[in-house]
């Protein structure tokens, strides 16, 4: 299917001008998308008819690449929908925020809860978790579990404050918190496996008991179709302030996403990206709706690569990679372009599994490349083709020459290794090469 919505693109992108009949087109590959990527079918109605009528209106009509303006169009409204900008957290002005978590059972709550307080520790909070889903067996205990892992602490109910009963374990909970000085609170609930009335009265009870500052909504990406009646209930019995998508290392394309977002008018804040604490992240509703479409390629063939990568340099350098030749002036030409292409972190965001050279690029630091720079210009050309001259002594001299330490020229020979070996091994399967950020 994607291949198809490529192709419609890339039909549309050879056009002057556009007619009705193409946008019905697009409009139908747009529609079709969105049921494959599990979008509620009342969502993708509202959708593509915005989409269409915006996309024949003048707009688009007196436009130069009205193409173009069509994809952007589908992209706005995506984005526009999942909540343009990102939005932050909501702090109390008086410590402790409380934050409640809600949810289906098994949505990822309690996992959220660890990963939730381990960010916040990270970001200077001293977080505490409160085990109020009494519901589940070994629910608390799990919660411990999961707080031990974050290193945050987690008030559990004993005797005295509020065995058995949520309510009173939630209440106490912010008493405690107050008293020892913690500036966040984050609650964990029961779930149920379906919207059951019970438990709704109980998450609203919760809510009333703590006056929290967040209710985020944690649902599994890959619910599917099941999103809308869903996020619905819990609107109508417990209402939240935000969604965390969770799971979204699984298959789900992320219609959810769309379906929750567009139903409930509430902020995607976080997604959630595997079951370690640390596979978690604010939400980027751009990427998102990348994703959602599967038009990670297409957006940035139209948009940023071309102008970004030298393609010619590119393929030299594939060309070198599969002889086995790629040498440390490669290396650093690759740094260089790698710079040079300021947008292109904006680039991966949109392509679908690039996950892990998003996280390199983001660790990626300017002066990191200075100081390559300055290590590979004091090599020898002879030693900039053949690194394996690198000896101690030839070490030393580049290090005293660059102004660096030994140990930093071994750094950057161990990374060069790790890169030359990387790209033989994705030049294979076609990814683009991204050398000189370390692992990937
Ligand atoms: P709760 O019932 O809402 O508290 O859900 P849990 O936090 O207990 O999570 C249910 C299961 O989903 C557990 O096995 C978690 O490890 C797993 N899980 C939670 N979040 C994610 C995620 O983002 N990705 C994946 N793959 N698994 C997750
Ligand atoms: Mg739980």
């Amino acid at each position: 299917l994607s291949d198809r919505l490529t192709e419609t693109f890339r039909n549309l992108r050879s056009k002057g001008r556009l007619t009705p009949s193409d946008v019905d087109g697009t409009v139908r590959e747009i529609r079709r998308a969105l049921l494959d990527a599990d979008v509620a079918l009342e969502v993708v109605k509202s959708f593509t008819a915005s989409v269409r009528e915006r996309a024949l209106s003048d707009e688009v009509n007196k436009a130069l690449n009205p193409a173009q303006q069509v994809v952007q169009i589908v992209n706005e409204e995506l984005v526009g929908i999942l909540g343009g900008q990102q939005r932050r957290l909501e702090f109390a002005k008086r410590p402790p925020t409380v934050i409640m978590l809600a949810g289906l059972q098994g949505a990822g709550k309690t996992t959220l809860a660890g990963k939730l307080g381990k960010w916040l520790k990270k970001d200077g909070h001293t977080p505490m978790l409160v085990a109020a889903d009494l519901q589940r067996p070994n629910a608390v205990q799990q919660l411990q579990v999961v707080g031990e892992q974050a290193g945050v602490h987690v008030f559990a109910p004993e005797p005295g404050n509020g065995v058995g009963d949520p309510v009173k374990v939630a209440k106490n909970a912010i008493k405690a918190a107050v008293d020892q000085q913690y500036d966040t609170v984050i609650v964990d609930t029961a779930g149920r496996l379906g919207v059951d009335a019970e438990l709704m009265k109980q998450a609203a009870n919760i809510r009333k008991a703590v006056d929290p500052d967040e209710v985020l909504f944690v649902i599994d990406a890959m619910i599917g179709q099941d999103a809308v009646t869903t996020a619905r209930a819990f609107q109508e019995g417990v209402d939240f302030t935000g969604v965390v998508l969770s799971k979204l290392d699984g298959d789900a394309r992320g219609g959810a996403a769309l379906s929750v977002a567009s139903i409930t008018g509430r902020p995607i804040m976080f997604a959630s990206t595997g079951e370690g604490l640390d596979d978690f992240e604010p939400f980027h509703p751009d990427r998102m709706a990348s994703r959602i479409l599967d038009l990670g390629d297409i957006l940035s063939l139209i948009e940023q690569a071309q102008s970004a990568f030298d393609e010619d340099e590119a393929r030299a350098v594939a060309e070198k990679i599969a002889t086995d030749n790629f040498t440390l002036n490669d290396f650093l030409q690759q740094m260089q372009q790698l710079r040079k292409a300021g947008s292109i972190k904006g680039m991966l965001g949109m392509l679908p599994g690039a996950k892990g050279m998003r996280e390199a690029l983001d660790n990626f630091d300017e002066r990191e490349i200075v100081r390559t720079e300055a290590i590979i210009q004091s090599m020898t050309p002879q030693e900039r083709e053949l690194p394996k001259l690198l000896n101690g002594s030839r070490r030393l001299r580049i290090a005293r020459g660059a102004g660096s330490t030994v140990t930093e020229v071994n750094a950057l020979v161990n990374r060069f290794e790790q890169a030359a070996k990387m790209m033989k091994t994705v030049a294979r399967g076609g990814v683009p090469q991204m050398p000189g950020m370390g692992p990937i």
